[in-house]
């Protein structure tokens, strides 16, 4: 039986882990943290992700968790219009996702066969003809194979690809979600989700409906994004959210109707940046096996057009395709020739978005934004011919 081990119990690592099981690997799982949990947050997956949660298996149970949401638009913080809403031109829309929804699908993909182990740290990879293997200081974890999936920070990528460091594009991002049960009404007049950007700053919210409502995702609220020039905030949550709250005061409802009903534990502030280069292969031989890189750890990117979880699932999809027949080595080297062009291709869009949904300096006091790059730029992020194209 063909081992692997995987870094890291994000979605990648959780997509990984399931897939290789599912077919037939021994399969560990190592985690840093205590034990398995999702982010405070929810995630919109575009029709390239639903598709590659497709050729997991792991879509049966979408409908019921997930919630469309069709273009918006993008208002100024007075509430006039910057782009009104439009027909993009996707096969479907993104549907909203609760992060705790999604967390359950991949843990019941899982199985019983997967031996998870939390309270690694992986620290060292070793890169020698050997057979793969990561160790947290104490135990080596050998194996024909190892799935780093442990996000942009990477330790094993470090070792693998030491060149590549993750860059900061100069914006601080925090997401929430808002309990159904204490998240606020919103007017008749709203649509429920929207996107609001002015001078740098950004805010995207979308509703996941009441819990237990049908076609709804079954825990509910709304979530939240918000997107501001500048490092990470050293304050603690509560200090962070007083500062968004500041930030983000007169933008128009129901901005901050939803700061106001954020409370410091839905906080999640995490970095906006690039890995730049790219590694220089994501498919890595060691021995009569190696090394791939899945997810963050392969191509973090900013969050502007809403594609990591979803590459990360067509990494993953693709890893299950190429893995199938062969030699584990010839398996690693066609990952890295189906991921590339489609990786540089995102990351090429992304950074078009960005330079429109994030800019700069005296473009960003202009706020002006030409719809037709972001509607190309999300169209063409979601083109993904699937896991063999
Ligand atoms: C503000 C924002 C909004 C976003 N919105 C969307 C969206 O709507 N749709 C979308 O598709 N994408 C979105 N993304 C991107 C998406 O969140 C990421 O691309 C995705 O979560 C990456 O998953 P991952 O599993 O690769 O990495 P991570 O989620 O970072 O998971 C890495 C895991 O590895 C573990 N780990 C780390 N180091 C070690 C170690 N040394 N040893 C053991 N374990 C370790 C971590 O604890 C963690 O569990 C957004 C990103 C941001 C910042």
């Amino acid at each position: 039986m063909r081992t692997a081990v995987v870094v890291g119990a994000g979605v990648a690592g959780l997509a990984a882990a399931g897939a290789l099981a599912r077919t037939g690997w021994s399969v560990t799982l190592l985690e840093r943290e205590d034990r398995l949990r999702a982010g405070r947050s929810a995630v919109v997956l575009w029709p390239n992700g639903v598709r590659a949660l497709r050729a997991l298996g792991l879509a049966g149970g979408l409908d019921g968790i997930s919630t469309p949401v069709p273009p918006t638009g993008i208002r100024r913080p007075d509430g006039q219009w910057l782009v009104q809403p439009g027909a993009a031109e996707l096969e479907s829309p993104p549907v909203v996702v609760h992060g705790e929804d999604l967390h359950d699908a991949f843990i019941a993909g899982l199985g019983d066969q997967v031996d998870v182990r939390g309270g690694i740290a992986v620290q060292s990879a070793r890169v020698t003809r050997d057979r793969p293997a990561v160790g947290d200081g104490r135990v080596m974890f050998e194996a024909d194979l190892v799935v780093a999936a442990d996000g942009a920070d990477s330790v094993v990528r470090r070792r693998l690809a030491a060149g590549t460091t993750f860059a900061s594009a100069g914006f601080a991002a925090w997401r929430a979600v808002i309990p159904w049960y204490r998240a606020p009404q919103l007017p008749e007049e709203l649509p429920p989700h929207g996107e609001t950007m002015g001078a740098g700053h950004r805010f995207t919210y979308a509703s996941l409906g009441e819990q237990g409502h049908q076609g709804h995702t079954s825990r509910g609220g709304i979530a939240w994004t918000a997107t501001v020039p500048g490092a990470l905030r050293p304050e603690p949550p509560a200090g962070q959210l007083a500062l968004l709250r500041r930030w983000f005061a007169g933008w128009h409802a129901p901005v901050g109707q939803l700061l106001a009903a954020t409370e410091a534990d839905d906080l999640l502030q995490e970095p906006v940046g690039e890995l730049k280069p790219l590694p220089g292969t994501f498919g890595v031989p060691a021995g009569p096996g190696g090394y791939v890189l899945v997810g963050d750890a392969a191509h973090a990117m900013p969050h502007h057009l809403a594609q990591g979880a979803c590459l990360a699932l067509e990494d993953v999809a693709t890893l299950q395709a190429v893995l199938v027949n062969g030699s584990l080595a010839a398996g690693l080297q066609e990952y890295d020739r189906r991921r590339r062009n489609r990786v540089q291709r995102v990351l090429l869009q992304t950074r078009k978005a960005g330079s429109v949904l994030q800019p700069r300096g005296r473009l960003a006091a202009l706020s002006r934004v030409n719809p037709r790059t972001l509607d190309k730029a999300a169209a063409i992020a979601t083109e993904w011919p699937g896991p063999t194209g």
